[in-house]
């Protein structure tokens, strides 16, 4: 039987992802012996240049988790897609540019001043080169990948043919997965591109738990403030949970057992342009309703400051790609426009 031949790559990962491939344990069963494993730092001492010798579209199906975070990552998101026959963005960083994105509002100086303003000098021969206080008095140099000014994620750098959200991605969508990769070695089919393999709907329609009609939120906690009613919508109970603007498909994970608000990593819901936006005009119809009076303008904006960090907790897992994917929607209705 001819194996088929995969490749495990990374941008800016944080190992999660790995891990999520690593517990799947019997479930790679079915698809141990038909794969031939030809790159994945975390299974094997496996070397680029390796992959640099393989022939134009050898690699069968890569994944690649991890956002683009410096001009290495970016490299490598050209050699893989280069090399593969198929690239999929494995894990909400690299989908949408995931946690390490929540930097981006820093430039890159701004960053590297932060992380090592005691430690280590930008060298001014140029940005690729940084010295350690000390490499810098004895005048040697170390070379470091480029940090790049934002982090993106793969589909920024690459054209990107399947999408797995999720921080990290979980079993059942292994379960798709591995369907796909079977159904590509027995008959060479593929779904279409662009599928990302999730729910098709938004994580509230698979909660379960119960919503009242209506809701009106007196208070704002942050999760280690209060013990939530198990079968209640969190976010009737003063959590900010980011169900309604995110993609199913994560079997309720946090909204479950864990008994703990959504934090969007499955990316937006389908339909959903702007999560953030759509939460927080939510949460502003909700926050001291019917108490307005009552509460008055500061009376309000106490409330509302109760929301701590707005940035993380509203737009936590994908600005860059919820950027990309305005601005391509904009394109495309300037160019209907035109032709009108
Ligand atoms: S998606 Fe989550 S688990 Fe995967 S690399 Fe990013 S932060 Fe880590
Ligand atoms: S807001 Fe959160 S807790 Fe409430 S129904 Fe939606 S996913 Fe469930
Ligand atoms: S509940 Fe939300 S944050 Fe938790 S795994 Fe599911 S999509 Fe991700």
């Amino acid at each position: 039987m001819t194996k088929i031949k995969l490749a495990v790559a990374a941008g800016s990962y944080c190992g999660g992802c790995d891990m999520s491939i690593v517990d799947l344990n019997e479930l790679l069963i079915p698809i141990d012996e038909a794969i031939e494993l030809q790159y994945w730092q975390l299974a094997a001492d496996f070397k680029i240049k390796n992959v640099k010798a393989l022939k134009d579209n050898e690699i069968d199906i890569t994944l690649y988790h991890g956002p683009i975070r410096t001009s290495e990552h970016a490299e490598l998101a050209h050699l893989f897609r280069k090399k593969s026959k198929v690239l999929i963005a494995y894990g909400a960083c690299s989908c949408f540019g995931g946690i390490p994105q929540l930097a981006n509002p820093f430039t890159a100086s701004e960053l590297l001043d932060e992380a090592y303003a005691h430690g280590y000098n930008m060298d001014d021969s140029g940005p690729n080169h940084m010295r350690t206080s000390s490499e810098y008095k004895k005048g040697r140099k170390m070379t470091l990948p480029k940090l790049l000014d934002s982090c993106m994620p793969l589909s920024a750098e690459v054209d990107v043919d399947y999408y797995v959200p999720g921080c990290p991605p979980v079993r059942d969508q292994w379960l798709v997965l591995i369907d796909i990769i079977t159904n590509f070695i027995k008959n060479g089919e593929l779904p279409p591109k662009g599928t990302v393999v999730a729910g098709d709907k938004a994580r509230c329609e698979e909660c379960g738990r119960e919503k009242p009609d209506e809701i009106v939120i007196n208070k704002f906690f942050r999760p280690y403030e209060i013990n939530p009613d198990p079968k209640i919508c969190l976010l009737a109970q003063g959590l900010i949970c980011m169900g309604p603007a995110t993609r199913a498909g994560c079997g309720n994970q946090c909204t479950g057992d864990a008994n703990m608000p959504c934090r969007g990593c499955f990316g937006p819901a389908p339909e959903v342009d702007n999560p953030g936006l759509k939460m927080l005009s939510a949460i502003a119809s909700i926050a001291g309703a019917k108490k307005e009076d009552e509460l008055g303008e500061a009376g309000l904006k106490k409330l509302v400051d109760q929301v701590v960090d707005p940035f993380g907790t509203f737009y936590r897992f994908a600005v860059p790609q919820i950027l990309m994917h305005l601005k391509q929607k904009k394109a495309k209705e300037e160019k209907s426009d035109s032709t009108k």
